[in-house]
This record gives structure tokens, C-alpha cells and sequence, in this order.
């Protein structure tokens, strides 16, 4: 409620309300309110100028958050990615070394993905290096995984053909030791015995009594079995899988089939003389992926004793 005003009237010695017009009234007020108005415009723009209204607060603390998390994000992507790439170098030399796989080339590993082409999606933000980042180091994380995830069923599948692969490949001597003396040639360069000529020698030659029995070295299938005109005399090649074959030449007898399932440790034939020979001897071979390997590498069951009384005196017999 306003106040009334007074005005003292010394002529009556009173004091006498002062009587202001209605239209100074409504003027008085308008002037009043317009000021108010003013000056509260010109605080609230002030003050949010310089402060922030609740809601930004919120929405700056929210951004922080965000910012922060794909921070944490990014830096986890890194650490997966290291994590990824220490599976990756056991997988290639260890797991596929073990059975003998090719390594998956890091070409392949990596992929061809990355550029910042393929995010253009995330072009035009604030933080927009931050997102193609995150983007592109996922889409590296999961092709890695990827690859690595089909590394391991081709793994496993190995491991699960390796009780196989234990007997069939090359494991034990082709003859009997009491059945023979010595190895009279041993495996690469050496005088051919019949030209004198250096010639690279493709097996091993075991020197022994005619008629002992050649045992197939590991499980398999014959390939042939058959008298040879290019030297090798009567001839049986096995098949092994895993790029695994072995040859037995100059035989006085063969006891198979080609087609036959052989077992390690089976009679494939006998000992003999036959082809480009000088004496009863059984020529071996071990071919791996098509290229002879040295035998004696895969001889498991001979002792240091053995081999160094089997590597004495040689004299090459084809
Ligand atoms: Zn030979």
C-alpha cells in the first residue's frame, strides 16, 4: 500500500495530505517499472556473460565427462592393440612354428584399413582427431582379432591332427641295427662311386645283410612300388601327409602295394643289391615338401653311441 505524504501548512498550523494527481501517478510508476526493467535486463545478461546458468554448468560438466571417457577409451583401444600384437608374435612363432604353418604376414595382420577417408563421419567436431583415432584404432583391434581368432581354428585343427601327425611322420630307422653295420654314405655332397664325380647325394645308405627287412619309417600310404630304370633298382616311396615322403631303394624284394596303408615299424620289403649299386644296401630318403631333407634328423630312436659307430667309415655304395 503506498504511503501518503504530508505537507505542514503553517497558516493552519497542521499538517495536510498532499493530493498528487492520478495521470503524475501512473507516470511515476511507468518511469519506475521501465528503469526496473532495464536494470534487471542489463544484470541477467551481466551475469550470464560472465557466469553460467545452471543448465551450461551441467552441459560443460557433461562434455568434461565424455572428453574424459574417450580419453580412457583411446587409451585402453592402445593397450589391446599391444596386448593383440604379443598373441600375434606368439601365434607366428610358437603356436604355427610348433606345427609348422606358414606365419600370417603382418601385412595381412594389419589389413588395409585405416585413412582418414573412412571416418569422414566424424569430420566437423570439436574433438573430431580424438573420434577418428578411437575409429581407427578399433577398426585395426578388430581385424587383428579378426585374423587372429582364424590363426587359432587353424591351430586347433592342427592340434587335433597332431596324434597324426606323431605317427606318421619319419621317426625310426628304416632297418633293424643288428641288421646292418654302418652307414656307408650319408646324406649331401660326396664321390659318386661309380664317375668320381662330386654328386650330391639325396639320402642315406645303410650297409647291411642281404634280405633284412626294410620297415616303413612311419605311418602312410605307398605311393609306388616298383623296379626303377633310373638307378634306384626296386623302389618304394610313402606317402606321409604333412609333406612328408620317404624312399627305399635298391631292394631285393618288395612286400607292398601302391595304395597299401603302411604302419610304422610294417616290412614294406627286404635289403638288396638292385639298380645303380655297388653292394646290399638300403638308400633312403626323406623328402619334405618336395625337397630331400636329411635323413638323420629324423631317426628318433638312435642314441649318440649308435650314430657316431653309424657315421664311421664311409665308403658311398650309389
Ligand atoms: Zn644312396
Amino acid at each position: 500500500m503506498a504511503k501518503r505524504r504530508f505537507r505542514y501548512n503553517p497558516q493552519t498550523l497542521s499538517f495536510e495530505p498532499i493530493m498528487v494527481p492520478v495521470f503524475k501517478k501512473l507516470t511515476n510508476l511507468t518511469i519506475q517499472f521501465g528503469l526496473s526493467l532495464i536494470i534487471a535486463v542489463i544484470v541477467f545478461f551481466s551475469y550470464t556473460y560472465f557466469f553460467d546458468t545452471p543448465k551450461e554448468k551441467i552441459l560443460k560438466r557433461n562434455n568434461t565427462e565424455t572428453l574424459v571417457k574417450f580419453e580412457l577409451l583411446a587409451k585402453q583401444i592402445e593397450i589391446s592393440d599391444k596386448l593383440l600384437t604379443e598373441i600375434q608374435l606368439r601365434d607366428n612363432n610358437i603356436y604355427r612354428a610348433i606345427f609348422d604353418a606358414d606365419i600370417i604376414p603382418a601385412s595381412l595382420r594389419t589389413g588395409g584399413i585405416g585413412g582418414a577417408t573412412h571416418y569422414t563421419e566424424f569430420e566437423n567436431f570439436i574433438n573430431s582427431n580424438l573420434l577418428i583415432d578411437i575409429a581407427s584404432k578399433l577398426d585395426q583391434v578388430t581385424w587383428k582379432t579378426y585374423i587372429q581368432s582364424k590363426s587359432f581354428d587353424e591351430v586347433i585343427g592342427l592340434a587335433k591332427n597332431k596324434e597324426q601327425m606323431i605317427i606318421s611322420i619319419p621317426a625310426i630307422q628304416p632297418i633293424s641295427v643288428k641288421d646292418f653295420g654302418r652307414i656307408s654314405d650319408s646324406f649331401g655332397n660326396r664321390r659318386d662311386p661309380f664317375t668320381r664325380q662330386t654328386r650330391f647325394h639325396h639320402g642315406i645308405d645303410f650297409a647291411g645283410t642281404k634280405g633284412s627287412p626294410v620297415y616303413a619309417t612311419g605311418n602312410g600310404s605307398i605311393i609306388s612300388a616298383e623296379f626303377s630304370f633310373f638307378g634306384y633298382g626296386n623302389v618304394i616311396l610313402v606317402d606321409h601327409g604333412f609333406g612328408y615322403k620317404t624312399r627305399y631303394a635298391h631292394l631285393e624284394s618288395i612286400a607292398v602295394n601302391p595304395g597299401d596303408s603302411v604302419t610304422r615299424g610294417q616290412v614294406i620289403g627286404t635289403l638288396g643289391n638292385s639298380g645303380r649299386s655297388t653292394g646290399p644296401h638300403l638308400h633312403y630318403e626323406v623328402i619334405y615338401r618336395n625337397r630331400v631333407v636329411d635323413p638323420m634328423n629324423y631317426f628318433n630312436d638312435m642314441t649318440t653311441e649308435e650314430y657316431e659307430r653309424m657315421v664311421s667309415n664311409v665308403t658311398p655304395m650309389d
